[in-house]
């Protein structure tokens, strides 16, 4: 069993790449319909506001840790994490699992057409790879109805949902119960990067941390959506002080 940290409300869970697979593994062979989202300081600052959306978070099945601000308030609550989880390499690693153990693959979500690359290119890493289907979509309300008959019909194991947060979860935990499929992810803009269009950092900017400046540089307009990173780390810093004052 992996425990799991709790940063400003929302648990984090303590899994490496390898061990989160093999825990998402396990709902797959459980059955029934889980949840698991990748999530980082944006998510957390968003779920401080947005209480249908935290509680969304609370209640998942899992919640990796895609986002270096999460490692950091995790150290400074001395309950480190393994490492990052990155929705693109969970990605990766479960088309790899996925090729092998015959489980299928529902593209949901983005720009139309991005979906289809988004398999293609992992199919292209994995020919074995099953894919159910591919939408985009839209997570209006409107829409649910006519993607989860779409969904049921396609009937795969793990379904992918690109509508970015706090939409793409919500929808998750509003559509799994008619759903019952037994992997949903809300996985941002991961179709962006498999399509090939936007470019990821270089493997130097993530090593450093630095994955949310090449970001800000490439697409300058959202500095303010990046505002709630130095919020989050001030509210993190504050949680942890008053952790302290309290152990004293
Ligand atoms: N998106 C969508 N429908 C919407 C809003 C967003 O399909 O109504 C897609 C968008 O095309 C992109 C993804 O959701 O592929 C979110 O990307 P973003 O980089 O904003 O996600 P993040 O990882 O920052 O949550």
């Amino acid at each position: 069993m992996h425990t799991a940290t709790t940063i400003l409300g929302i648990p984090v869970d303590h899994l490496t790449l390898a061990q989160a697979v093999d825990q998402m593994a396990g709902m797959i062979a459980a059955g029934g319909a889980h949840q698991v989202a990748t999530i980082n300081p944006e998510f957390v600052m968003a779920a401080q506001q947005n209480l249908p959306f935290r509680t969304v978070l609370q209640q998942a099945d899992l919640c990796v840790a895609d986002g270096v601000g999460l490692l950091l308030a995790a150290r400074w609550q001395k309950r480190p994490l393994p490492e990052r989880v990155t929705g693109n390499e969970l990605l990766q690693a479960l088309a790899e699992r996925a090729a092998a153990a015959g489980w299928s693959f529902f593209f949901l979500g983005a720009a139309p057409g991005v979906a289809e690359s988004a398999a293609a290119a992992l199919q292209h890493s994995w020919p074995a790879l099953r894919i159910a289907g591919c939408y985009a979509g839209s997570p209006r309300p409107e829409e649910a109805a006519a993607i989860i008959e779409r969904v049921r019909t396609a009937s795969p194991d793990i379904l992918l949902v690109a509508y970015g947060a706090p939409a793409q979860d919500v929808w998750i935990a509003r559509c799994q119960t008619t759903l019952q499929v037994p992997l949903a992810i809300g996985v941002g803009g991961a179709f962006d990067f498999l399509a090939g269009r936007v470019p990821r950092a270089p493997r130097w900017m993530q090593c450093w941390g630095l994955e949310w400046l090449f970001r800000l540089l490439r697409q300058p307009w959202r500095w303010r959506r990046m505002l709630s990173l130095p919020r989050f780390a001030w509210a993190a810093w504050q949680e942890r002080q008053r952790a302290a004052q309290f152990e004293r």
